[in-house]
């Protein structure tokens, strides 16, 4: 098996937690308390390989998360996560990322830009395209899901997988 470490970043109440517990204990969770922080593990597969995938749930006590530099080291890729329901979240990424460039003095690194909570369309800031496009600039992958209906979670970090082990 192939170990890899992914962290799980964005800001505070997107629905990181939800994401990760979701994919890992196949459930939704109500209410998750914000300042946990969790590391999970689980295998995936892919093209025939089998990943140990340890995935860091991360919980910032500012308005959003990030890495101390100790937890930095080793990561293989990043599920960046906002909510189609907020527009600062959204913004929230670009900030992530470039302190991610920052930190490991990479041009890019292997992410997907999550557009979490697509089950509350109604309440929608940001649109598809927005994602898309933004995805496009980084070269990475993005979807948009819900960790509520678990609707493309899997999905998430196949993608990611697939990212990281592209080249
Ligand atoms: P975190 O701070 O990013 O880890 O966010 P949490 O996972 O704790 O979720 C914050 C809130 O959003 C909680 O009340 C969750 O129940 C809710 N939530 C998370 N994912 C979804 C989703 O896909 N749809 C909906 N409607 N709510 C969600
Ligand atoms: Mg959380």
């Amino acid at each position: 098996q192939k170990a890899r470490r992914i962290a799980v970043l964005g800001s505070r109440a997107v629905g990181k937690s939800s994401l990760v517990i979701q994919f890992c204990e196949n459930h939704f969770v109500e209410s998750y308390y914000p300042t946990i922080e969790n590391t999970f593990t689980k295998t995936i597969k892919y093209r025939g390989h089998e990943f140990s995938v340890e995935i860091m749930d991360t919980a910032g006590q500012d308005e959003f998360s990030i890495l101390s530099s100790h937890q930095a080291t080793n990561i293989h890729g990043y599920v960046l996560v906002y909510s189609i329901t907020s527009k600062s979240s959204f913004d929230m990424i670009k900030i992530i990322r470039d302190k991610i460039l920052n930190y490991t003095g990479m041009d890019n690194v292997p992410c997907i830009i999550v557009g979490n909570k697509s089950d509350l369309n109604i309440q929608r800031q940001v649109s598809e395209q927005e994602g898309n496009e933004l995805a496009a600039q980084w070269h990475c992958p993005s979807i948009e899901a819900s960790a509520k209906h678990n609707e493309n979670i899997s999905k998430v970090f196949d993608l990611l997988i697939a990212d990281i082990e592209k080249v």
